[in-house]
């Protein structure tokens, strides 16, 4: 069976989220400090998950995926940042692409069957945005298609791909010519197979170590079918910026979560101890835990609006600005209070959450934390929204 059918229905959201639930109790947290420690990809997680079927979760039924929406897709990446937050970025990262494809790629028989291949297959998506000489700037490239009938050839010098070697394709930002204007983009799909990768940075990393996100000129040769038939700005306003920040929020919601369940343990711990007096830090659990509360409530907010967009088929509203800076506000907030929910956690916990071979660790939560405002670092989506506050107009 080449779809996610069960018999002769698809499986329900909530089959899926028990499965997900398993998965990340399972076998993903069993190797998170593992793959923590060496730096490596998640292999085994992601076995489990092509066995699953998980990767395509977001691929319309119609072409044999689950079909599910961003709000779903969120609530998966939440659940899989409480177990460990680089498979999760790396299933998230995934999800970015594929969601890309979804909304700007179906016009073209060639991407349908590719799509249908990542079902069949489970096809691992990487992508590469980021771009020696313009950083994290999404809006602009260096590097442009050589174009040759209807064959192109790209050389891009990209500092950072997470999980590239392990990927089976690669969605690439470049200018559509090499005469084209910096901001005149495309966003192309490039097979692993057939690029070469010459490293030129490595990732030993505070923390997001198993993403192994290491540097590569990356050469690549392909058919101009494989360039997504939209302009990458509309790409990036309807898709990318949106889905990345909401999916990102979402496991660093469930790392924090994580977090402020080991604080939880320690209080009941000492409570066991001492029934008679309640221990001094079950106040700052309350506290930490109205913090979360406050995360989540933003990152729900959003994935609602969101979500309430893409149902009212409203394109429109994708470049409003009141939309963009709420929608950098979430991935700003929820990178900034994950630092400060861990960081709480730990006092919480204490010494046996300090070290690294404790049950109640929180060394790599706190490293993995700390990434968060770095994916695209928060002052430049900052500067970005000094910029669209002074021009949007009030509501
Ligand atoms: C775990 C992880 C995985 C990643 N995976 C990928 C991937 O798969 N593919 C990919 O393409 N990229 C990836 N990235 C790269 C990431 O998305 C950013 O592009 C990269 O971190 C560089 O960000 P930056 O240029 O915004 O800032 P930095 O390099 O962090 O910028 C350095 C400094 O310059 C300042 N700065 C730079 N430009 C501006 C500006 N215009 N306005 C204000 N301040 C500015 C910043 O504020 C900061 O202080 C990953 C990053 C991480 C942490």
């Amino acid at each position: 069976m080449s779809d996610s059918r069960q018999g002769s229905r698809f499986r329900t959201y909530t089959e899926i989220v028990e499965l997900v639930e398993t998965l990340g109790k399972g076998v993903v947290e069993q190797h998170a400090s593992d793959v923590d420690d060496k730096a490596r990809f998640p292999e085994e997680a992601f076995a489990a998950f092509k066995e699953a079927r998980l990767l395509s979760a977001m691929v319309p039924q119609s072409l044999g995926g689950d079909g599910l929406n961003i709000k779903q897709l969120c609530k998966l990446c939440e659940i899989l940042g409480q177990y460990c937050a680089s498979t999760a970025m790396v299933y998230a990262m995934h999800q970015i692409q594929v969601a890309c494809l979804v909304n700007h790629a179906l016009t073209s028989s060639y991407f349908q069957q590719y799509l249908a291949d990542l079902v069949e297959h489970q096809y691992l998506l990487a992508s590469a945005t980021t771009e020696l000489g313009i950083g994290g700037d999404l809006r602009s490239s260096i590097c442009g298609l050589e174009l040759e009938g209807d064959n192109f050839k790209l050389v891009k010098q990209a500092p950072v791909i997470s999980y590239a070697l392990n990927a089976d394709a690669i969605l690439v930002t470049c200018r559509a010519n090499t005469d084209a204007a910096a901001s005149d983009q495309v966003h192309v799909l490039v097979k692993t197979k057939k690029c070469e990768f010459e490293q030129i940075a490595g990732w030993d990393t505070l923390g997001f170590r198993g993403t192994c996100s290491s540097g590569y000129t990356l050469t690549a040769a392909g058919h101009v079918e494989q360039v997504i038939p939209a302009p990458f700005a509309t790409i990036l306003s309807k898709s990318m910026h949106p889905v990345s920040h909401v999916l990102w929020g979402s496991l660093w919601t469930g790392l924090a979560a994580s977090a402020v369940k080991k604080a939880r343990q320690a209080v009941r711990h000492a409570y066991r101890k001492n029934p008679d007096m309640p221990p001094v830090t079950s106040l700052r659990l309350s506290e930490v835990d109205e913090l979360l509360f406050s995360m989540r409530g933003g990152l729900y907010q959003s994935i609602e609006e969101y979500q309430g967009l893409l149902d009212g088929d409203c394109d429109d509203a994708f470049t409003n600005f009141g939309f963009s800076i709420r929608t950098n506000n979430v991935k700003l907030r929820c990178s900034e209070m994950v630092v400060d929910i861990v960081g709480k956690a730990l006092m919480i916990v204490g010494i046996m959450g300090y070290k690294n071979d404790s049950p109640v660790s929180l060394s790599r939560h706190i490293r993995d934390a700390y990434g968060a405002a770095l994916m695209v670092n928060n002052d430049r989506i900052r500067g970005h929204n000094a910029t669209m506050q002074i021009a949007m107009r009030d509501s």
